[in-house]
């Protein structure tokens, strides 16, 4: 008999602490300053923590209403080392029972000298990052780690009874690569059977460990980006739930975030499960299959930080008590993607505060929502008044719809989003900007030295005047200036040593923006960052790089690129306001660039370069979305850049070399050059670039700055021989495949060195 799933939960919650407690931890143990036992304690500590900031919440101490939810560094490599899916490269790693202890899980994580570390990836539309398991015909599944048994059996010592969750193990499978040791064409899904008796054994575990509930996450379920055909993915569903669910020691809850389940949902309503919790920020209501099972809406948006409108939001759960008798409450997500606490931001201002909720005001949101799910709506009106209020207050306030932005975006026609014929802008480019073959340039920025952030820390401070700050700004873009034209690059920058982040630093000079202080996101392992808050209508009060760009043009007669960051990037790394829809957002954003460009072109910059690394990243995950995405987020690029002479070069530079679906649009950016990363691949994108047809200016990156490593001048060669292979040598710029800015100085220097002599000598060679 399954105990009952309770009225309200969350599908887990940051676990990177909210001073980035287990950042600071963890690198530390990696810096050997503090020991495994350390480390461990500092993560006890923490859950323990969390559990009782949730209790004080409204999440009940003992009702499976707690997610346990903690990770060192990826849920996904949790579900690998708990199910002994440990690549062969670190068998050594792995002791008699097949687990790994702390040291080897970060070793898998990070790599360790030539063995390489899991590739990471993102994780669907979000700019989280996982590590992607490698599957083969040699994988030994078996229960190998016991530690969410073993965080059950803690919470459980102080009380609680708390609701383990775990990756599924179809989407564990789909988002696994096949080993190097796999046949050609294997699919790791093809080993689903002998993966279940371990999620079996698991949860019999921890069944026995207290648990009356545990939560599978099957993001995979929503998504139709897989490799995977439909049909394969839906039986997987149900062989995998038909087979955990029959005799099952616990309750299961199958949870479906980032989109709705769609034909995925009738399979799992037929098979022997006790929950499903769907997202109904991202999809609709379903109207059917009615049911038996609890169904969990996911009503209060896990993935971004807007208190919303709480009235709606229980309004669906009233739709959704159509289709069943069990009605629960829940985030649409995990609320990892949100910072802890609204309270944390003294600087926010007060009227904004109260038109947000981060992960402690969305569980507060869940827990009322749940109170009037049992006691009935007029038990927390008052709650859903506030929340209409804040609501109300929200679309009135100044600054959320700004006349002038609104009348501007309404009146754009067809001639802003496109410039003339491509032959003519290259015909006058050649003559204004006298490049030679094979121009080399670099991606923007240079070294973030420790000197440059010690001297912004100092300005934030106030301990240096903004006059001595600019001043050493000035000598960093000097010495960047001076070193590009030593080794001899044709097209330079000015290294972007006054930028923070190349998105809050737009954030922060353009109107609609909010920065915060503490609202850290994890984006993989220890790393976090803190995403900007879009919350009105976006224009630039004052011009914003130009001064930088011009003072860099008047140190050098070569042509200096101005560097920018475009509109669909700027969106994905802020949170963005959720009353219209994204296109309308970014065309603001654009237009505040198109200004920011036009005055780089009026004094007297030639090239401007617009990043786009985040375009694939807001691909939606339904195919029927994609199309939409794709015009409005290649609309809002072009509306940025149209604006410009024939004679002003356009760069793009995308950060990935994967194109799939995207490669037409990219195309379609119509920029005159667009980078990309092409290095660790050896290029394989070049003969995809070549059926595409791809006529303009391209520079897939010939020098990996992920890693520490000088390519050698032979290598470099080497690459460019293959991109001249495919590519045109009119067309091929010769670039590294992204910016320097955490790479240390020696190897810079060394390896744009080493490019320019393997230039030279391709050149010579024409
Ligand atoms: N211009 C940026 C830089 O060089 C681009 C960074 C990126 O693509 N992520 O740092
Ligand atoms: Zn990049």
């Amino acid at each position: 008999m399954t105990a009952p799933f309770p009225t309200g939960t969350i599908l887990g919650y940051p676990r990177i602490g909210r001073r980035r407690e287990l950042k600071r931890a963890v690198e530390a143990y990696w810096a050997g300053r503090i020991d495994a036992a350390e480390l461990e304690g500092t993560a006890a500590e923490l859950r323990h923590v969390t559990r009782e900031r949730l209790v004080s919440l409204g999440l009940g101490r003992d009702d499976s209403s707690i997610p346990e939810s903690f990770s060192y560094y990826d849920q996904v490599l949790d579900a690998a080392v708990t199910v002994g899916a440990v690549p062969t490269r670190f068998a050594d790693l792995v002791d008699a029972d097949g687990a790994v202890d702390l040291a080897g899980y970060f070793t898998i994580a990070r790599g360790e000298g030539d063995r390489a570390p899991l590739e990471m990836t993102k994780w669907f539309d979000s700019n989280y990052h996982y590590l992607v398991p490698e599957i083969g015909p040699e994988t030994e599944f078996r229960l190998a780690g016991d530690r969410l048994v073993r965080e059950v059996e803690e919470a459980a010592a102080a009380g609680y009874v708390t609701r383990p969750v775990i990756v599924g193990p179809v989407t564990f499978l789909l988002l696994a690569k096949p080993s190097d040791e796999a046949p050609a064409g294997f699919a790791p899904l093809s080993r689903l059977e002998d993966l279940l008796p371990v999620y079996r054994e698991l949860l019999a575990r921890l069944a026995a460990a207290g648990a009356q509930w545990v939560q599978l996450d099957e993001p995979a379920l929503v998504s139709e980006s897989l490799e995977t055909p439909r049909g394969e993915v839906l039986a997987a569903a149900q062989t995998a739930y038909g087979s955990l669910g029959a005799g099952r020691p616990l309750g299961i809850l199958v949870a479906a975030p980032y989109g709705s389940l769609d034909d995925a949902l009738p399979v799992l309503e037929q098979a022997p499960i006790d929950a499903i919790a769907l997202d109904l920020v991202k999809g609709a209501v379903p109207t059917r299959p009615a049911t038996d099972k609890v169904l969990v809406g996911g009503v209060i948006d896990g993935h971004n930080i807007w208190r919303g409108d709480l009235e709606a939001a229980f309004e669906k759960l009233g739709k959704l008590a159509a289709l069943t008798p069990q009605v629960a409450v829940a985030t649409s997500t995990n609320l990892f993607h949100t910072p802890h606490d609204v309270a944390d931001e003294p600087e926010l201002s007060a009227q904004l505060k109260t038109w947000l909720a981060f992960a402690d005001q969305k569980v507060g949101q869940v827990a009322t929502l749940a109170r009037g799910l049992r006691e009935g709506k007029t038990a927390i009106q008052a709650e859903l008044d506030a929340a209409s209020a804040a609501l109300e207050d929200r679309s009135t306030a100044p600054g959320v719809r700004d006349g002038a932005v609104r009348s501007r975006v309404a009146g754009l026609d067809a001639s802003a989003f496109s410039r003339g014929d491509y032959a003519t802008r290259r015909a006058e480019q050649d003559v204004a900007l006298r490049l030679p073959p094979l121009p080399t340039t670099t991606i923007g920025s240079f070294p973030q030295t420790g000197d440059i952030r010690r001297e912004r820390a100092r300005q934030a401070k106030g301990e240096i005047t903004e006059a001595e700050y600019e001043e050493f700004l000035k000598l960093q873009i000097r010495d960047v200036v001076a070193l590009q034209e030593r080794i001899g690059l044709d097209v330079l920058v000015h290294g972007e040593p006054e930028r923070n982040d190349m998105v809050q630093y737009f954030a922060e000079n353009l109107d609609g923006f909010a920065v915060t202080q503490n609202g850290w996101v994890q984006s993989y392992g220890s790393r976090a960052t803190r995403p900007s808050i879009l919350w009105g209508d976006v224009s630039r009060p004052a011009p914003i790089t130009v001064r930088w760009s011009t003072f860099t043009q008047s140190l050098t007669d070569k042509p200096v690129k101005g560097m920018l960051t475009g509109p669909v990037t700027i969106l994905a790394w802020s949170f963005v306001r959720d009353d219209q829809p994204l296109a309308d957002t970014a065309y603001q954003v654009a237009l505040a660039l198109r200004d920011e460009i036009a005055d780089l072109e009026a004094a007297g910059i030639g090239v401007i370069q617009v990043d786009e690394p985040a375009l694939r990243e807001l691909l939606p995950l339904k195919k029927r979305d994609q199309a939409a995405y794709l015009d409005w987020s290649v609309n809002s690029f072009k509306l940025a850049t149209s604006g410009v002479k024939n004679r002003t070069q356009i760069h793009t530079h995308l950060c990935y070399s994967e194109f799939g679906v995207v490669l037409d649009a990219i195309d379609g950016l119509d920029a005159d050059v667009t980078s990309i990363e092409a290095a660790r691949s050896r290029m394989e994108v070049v003969p995809e670039l070549e059926r595409s047809g791809f006529g303009r200016g391209i520079g897939p990156g010939v020098y990996d700055i992920h890693s520490p490593r000088v390519p050698s001048v032979e290598e470099v060669q080497e690459l460019i021989g293959t991109a001249l292979s495919s590519i045109p040598e009119r067309q091929l710029w010769i670039n590294p495949d992204c910016g320097l800015k955490t790479r240390g100085y020696d190897e810079t220097v060394a390896s744009l060195e080493n490019i320019l002599s393997a230039t030279r000598e391709a050149r010579a060679a024409l």
